[in-house]
């Protein structure tokens, strides 16, 4: 409002002046050193209204650069801090594009220019890293440990170069300081897990899965399942330490977490048996077939009673068989059973309704044709039919690593051959083209064996 009024008073007083001037019109002349200057009255008022303005605004700027000597430093200090971060760009760029030397160079004059911040040596970290020169790597991760901000990233980086330099202990110490940092942070979990995994330190890796599940890092079924795994293999190495009651417990845990994993039922009815609870490994056993028809588990269901004749093994399965009268894989056992116990009419019966239920038929159903055929009196060119199906019928389901296509007769928590932590499957054995495939791949490094001495053991099991 008050500038309003000032404003108003100003023009008023140029309207009123310029009227008076216009009504006492006049001219004047300048005549100085041989020059003759001649002009009217307004024209004067005018150009010494516009020198009194010009001196107005180099009088501002002039106390503005006395009153505040610090001002040039810091326009030149601006330029400086421009050309660090210019240069922090192109490390930057250059770590992404492997240029180890550009990324060097720009490190160090980011470094000189933006005066050490934490940015500049994360640059100069990564710069040594991508060119090998793992202490100085080190020096510059060190220090940023002591600036909150960039003390995850240090802690990723030490975590490369431990992981470089097979230094597992640092490695474990450096992850678990990084979940502990940023419990969601998904890289630290994962790294802390698979330390703790080779290291089959199963505890510890349980207890990161399931922090890991709380943060978000891990979907609540894959936490389920790897957590089954896990107290299934923590279960395996107390039943070989003797701690039968622990592995008990870890079993019942991991059938708690995943219903359906087979080698915690198996080991579960394993040790019952042993501790003399055999009716309740039938009733585990039981429930674990109606849910996966897993040929382990009709044989850890057999394996209760050991040195059992073959009619007693006949009609005791026959009791389990009764959960599962339809079922191909069920038939399957029932007639090899029916066989050993020279039960031909029910072997002959069930091996039939095996074969129309069986969705492939595979090398067992050919044999247990052939094995029938040979006893029957007339059955010997039945037998010749069965044994040249044999020879093209794909092996049983196996379990078989994912990664290197090993195929252990045992499920394992860790692949035998690669260690790769629940890769083993239970799936119907590749391809040879498949096997061979994986094994110049992954695995002729490491196996004794040639890419053909496996293909033959793959088909042989
Ligand atoms: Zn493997």
């Amino acid at each position: 409002m008050i500038r309003f009024i000032i404003l108003f008073a100003f023009i008023v007083l140029v309207a009123v002046g310029a009227a008076w001037l216009a009504d006492h019109p006049g001219s004047m002349a300048l005549s100085w050193a041989g020059w003759r200057v001649e002009t009217s009255i307004p024209v004067l008022v005018l150009f010494l209204l516009l020198v009194m303005g010009l001196s107005a605004v180099v009088y501002r700027l002039w106390l503005w650069l006395l009153g505040s000597p610090g001002r040039i430093g810091s326009v030149l200090r601006g330029n400086r801090k421009e050309r660090g971060y210019k240069a922090l760009t192109e490390g930057m760029a250059a770590i992404a594009a492997g240029e180890a030397n550009v990324a060097s160079r720009a490190a160090e004059q980011a470094e000189k220019l933006l005066d050490g911040t934490p940015m500049a040596q994360l640059l100069r970290a990564q710069a040594a890293q991508l060119a090998g020169d793992d202490a100085t790597a080190e020096k510059y991760f060190r220090a940023m440990l002591d600036t909150k901000e960039t003390q995850l990233v240090a802690l990723r980086g030490l975590l490369i170069q431990a992981g470089r330099l097979g230094d597992h202990k640092q490695a474990l110490a450096l992850a678990a300081r990084a979940r502990n940092l940023r419990p969601g942070a998904g890289w630290a979990v994962r790294s802390l897990f698979d330390l703790q995994v080779s290291a089959e330190d199963w505890t510890a890796a349980s207890q990161t899965v399931a922090g890991g599940q709380r943060a978000g890092v891990y979907s609540k079924e894959n936490a389920a399942h790897k957590l089954a795994v896990l107290y299934t293999a923590d279960a395996l190495a107390k039943e070989a330490a003797g701690q039968r009651h622990e592995a008990l417990t870890h079993a019942a845990d991991a059938i708690k977490q995943d219903p359906s994993h087979v080698p915690a039922a198996v080991l579960e009815a394993r040790l019952l048996a042993a501790s003399g609870k055999e009716r309740k490994a039938v009733r585990h056993l039981t429930s674990a077939w109606q849910q996966t028809r897993h040929p382990a588990v009709a044989e850890a269901f057999l394996a209760l009673k050991p040195g059992e004749s073959p009619a007693a093994r006949l009609a005791r399965f026959e009791g389990l068989h009764k959960s599962t009268p339809g079922d191909g894989e069920s038939l399957l056992v029932l007639a090899r059973l029916a066989l050993e116990a020279d039960d031909l009419m029910q072997a002959n019966e069930a091996a039939q309704r095996a074969i129309e239920k069986a969705e492939t038929i595979d090398q067992r159903h050919c044999r247990l044709m052939v094995s029938l055929a040979e006893r029957s009196s007339d059955g010997a060119e039945k037998a010749r039919e069965w044994l040249m199906r044999l020879a093209d019928a794909p092996a049983p389901a196996h379990w078989q690593c994912t990664e290197c296509g090993e195929t252990p007769p045992d499920w394992h928590p860790r692949c035998p051959r690669c260690h790769t932590f629940d890769s083993l499957q239970w799936q119907a054995v590749r391809s040879s083209a498949d096997s061979l495939l994986l094994v110049d791949t992954a695995a002729a490094e490491k196996a004794d064996t040639t890419p053909e001495e496996v293909e033959v053991e793959t088909v042989a099991r």
